[in-house]
C-alpha cells in the first residue's frame, strides 16, 4: 500500500523527492506538485475551520529563523537531540533506536542512555547496513539546523517546531488582541529537523509543515462553558489496551486529567473524521512517564492505523507553565497575565500536527480498488480538483461549450478541462486522483441546456440544467458545516 501511494503521488504530482534530477540529493526533502498543493491547502483550511475558527482562536505566521537565545530558553539547544552511532569502518551514521526497533520488532524508548543503547546493540549483534561492521559507541546529535545571520554570521537556528514563536509572541498578542484566558493561538508553517536517517516518504522529513495550536489557560479553570460540550462523548484511548470511554471513566482511570484536555482531544478527533479517516482507525495513545518529553505533564499521540502500522499524526501535550516561565526568565520580559483579577503565568495545552503525514494518511486511507477500477475516495472538499469538465467530442462546438463551462465553474471551484482520449480514460484519470465529479458536455446540451454529472464513487450519472450546475456542485463540494458536529455531541 505504501508503495502504491508513493507511485500515484509521484506519477500524478501530489508529492515527490526534492531535486530529483540530481542523483545524490539528500533524503528527507520533498516537493508538493500541483495536486498536492491543492489538497494541502484545502486540508489546512479544514483545520482552520474545525479548530481555529470553531474555537475562536487567533492565528499568526512567524519567522522561520530565530535567535539562539530562544532555543536556550526552550531547551532545544541542550536536549533536542537523537541518539546516533557511527560505523567505525565505513563512517555511515545510524539511529541505534531505529535499528533496534527493526531487529526486535518492538518499540525502543528514545530516552535511554548512550550506554544502554550500546548494551542493546551488543546484545542483538546490530551491524552496519553497509559494511557489516559491529556498531558501538552511541553519542548524541542535535537536530537543529544552524544558520549564521549577516556578515558576522551571528548564531541562529531554523525553528525545529512552530510553537516557540507562539510562546515568545504571547505577551504582545495577549495585550494587543484583547483576548482573555483561555485562548488558543495557532500557526501553520515550516519547521526543520536535521534527522539522521530519514525514510518513509512524507513520514519522516527534514523540512516539515506543521500546524500547531497552543491553548493558554488558567489551570484552576478547566471546567464550565464550552469545556462541558463533549463530556457525553466517547473517545478511543490506548494504554496497553484500547478502551472507548467517556470523560468521567477516563478521569477515574487516570488517563485524562481535566475537561479542557478532553474538549481539545475531541475536537482534533472530529477534525480527522471530517478529513476522511474512519473512526475505528483513530486512537489516542496515552504516553507513559518514560515516553513523555521532560516538560510534559500529560501527553497523547493521535495515531492512525496505516499499512505501515499505527502512526502518530498529532502530539497532544499538556506543557504546564514550562515554556512561558523559561522565556520569561531568559528574556527578562514579564510573561504573566491577568485572569479575572488573578496574576499568573498561564498553562499550555498543545495540539501539534504533522501536515505532511496527515496528507499521506488521507491518501492511503482513501485508496479503493473495485474490479480493477482504482479511485481515490477523498472527501470532495479535500479533493485536488472539485470537478473535471469534458467535451464528448472535440468538434461541432461541443469543445467550445465545454471550455466556456469550465471557465465559468472555475470562478468558485477548482476545475480542470480534459479533452484527450476516450471519456472512459478521462474518468479513470480523474478517479485515480480523487476528482469527485466530472461534467460532460454532449450533443443533447444544445437541445435542452443540460450536462451530465458523474459521481466518482457510485459512477451514477445525472442530467443537470446548466443554470443550476454551479450552485449544485458548490453544495456537493463545500466544507461541512462547522456547527453540525459540535451540536451533535456524540
Ligand atoms: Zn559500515
Amino acid at each position: 500500500m505504501f508503495d502504491e501511494v508513493m507511485r500515484v503521488a509521484h506519477q500524478r504530482g501530489f508529492f515527490f523527492k526534492s531535486a530529483e534530477s540530481y542523483p545524490n540529493s539528500p533524503a528527507g526533502f520533498w516537493d508538493y506538485g500541483p495536486l498536492g498543493v491543492s489538497m494541502k491547502n484545502k486540508f489546512i483550511e479544514l483545520w482552520r475551520r474545525e479548530l481555529v475558527k470553531r474555537d475562536g482562536m487567533i492565528e499568526i505566521d512567524g519567522s522561520q529563523i530565530l535567535p539562539k537565545a530562544v532555543f536556550v530558553a526552550s531547551g532545544h539547544l541542550e536536549s533536542f537531540s537523537d541518539p546516533i552511532v557511527r560505523c567505525r569502518k565505513c563512517g555511515s551514521f545510524f539511529r541505534p533506536d531505529k535499528l533496534l526497533e527493526e531487529k526486535t520488532k518492538t518499540q525502543i524508548p528514545e530516552k535511554l542512555s548512550n550506554k544502554e543503547y550500546d548494551d542493546m546493540l551488543e546484545k542483538y549483534d546490530i551491524r552496519c547496513e553497509n559494511c557489516g561492521e559491529k556498531l558501538r559507541g552511541t553519542t548524541r546529535f542535535n537536530m537543529m539546523f544552524r544558520v549564521g545571520i549577516g556578515a558576522a554570521e551571528e548564531e541562529a537556528y531554523l525553528r525545529p517546531e512552530t510553537c516557540q514563536t507562539i510562546f515568545v509572541d504571547f505577551p504582545l498578542l495577549f495585550k494587543t488582541q484583547r483576548v482573555k484566558l483561555p485562548v488558543g493561538i495557532a500557526q501553520v508553517g515550516k519547521s526543520f529537523r536535521n534527522e539522521i536517517a530519514p525514510r518513509q516518504g512524507l513520514l519522516r522529513l527534514r523540512e516539515i509543515t506543521q500546524a500547531e495550536i497552543e491553548v493558554f489557560f488558567n489551570p484552576k479553570r478547566t471546567e464550565g462553558g464550552k469545556f462541558e460540550l463533549f463530556i457525553g462523548s466517547k473517545l478511543p484511548l490506548y494504554k496497553e489496551k484500547e478502551v472507548v470511554i467517556g470523560f468521567s471513566e477516563a478521569r477515574d482511570m487516570g488517563l485524562v486529567s481535566n475537561k479542557l484536555v478532553w474538549y481539545y482531544l475531541k475536537m482534533i478527533f472530529d477534525f480527522y473524521v471530517k478529513a476522511g479517516i474512519p473512526e475505528k482507525d483513530i486512537r489516542f495513545r496515552v504516553l507513559s512517564d518514560e515516553d513523555r518529553a521532560f516538560y510534559s505533564r500529560e501527553a497523547f499521540d493521535l495515531e492512525v492505523k496505516l499499512s505501515i502500522g499505527w502512526t502518530e499524526l498529532v502530539a497532544c501535550n499538556y506543557r504546564g507553565d514550562y515554556d512561558l516561565t523559561r522565556h520569561s526568565s531568559v528574556s527578562g520580559t514579564d510573561f504573566s497575565v491577568d485572569d479575572q483579577g488573578e496574576k499568573l503565568i498561564p498553562h499550555v495545552f498543545e495540539l501539534s500536527m504533522g501536515v505532511d503525514r496527515s496528507i499521506y494518511a488521507i491518501i492511503e486511507k482513501s485508496m479503493r480498488e473495485e474490479k480493477g477500477r482504482k479511485y481515490l475516495a477523498v472527501k470532495p472538499y479535500l479533493a485536488p480538483y472539485h470537478v473535471g469538465v469534458f467535451p464528448l467530442v472535440n468538434k461541432d462546438g461541443i469543445d467550445l461549450k465545454a471550455l466556456e463551462l469550465s471557465s465559468l465553474l472555475s470562478n468558485c471551484l477548482d476545475t480542470f478541462y480534459d479533452d484527450s482520449g476516450s471519456i472512459g480514460r478521462r474518468y479513470a484519470r480523474a478517479d485515480e486522483v480523487g476528482v469527485p465529479y466530472c461534467v460532460t458536455v454532449d450533443y443533447d446540451t444544445f437541445k435542452d441546456e443540460t450536462v451530465t454529472i458523474r459521481d466518482r464513487d457510485t459512477r451514477v450519472q445525472q442530467r443537470v440544467k446548466i443554470e443550476e450546475l454551479s450552485r449544485k456542485l458548490e453544495e456537493m463540494t463545500r466544507y461541512p458545516d462547522i456547527a453540525s458536529l459540535s451540536m451533535q455531541n456524540k
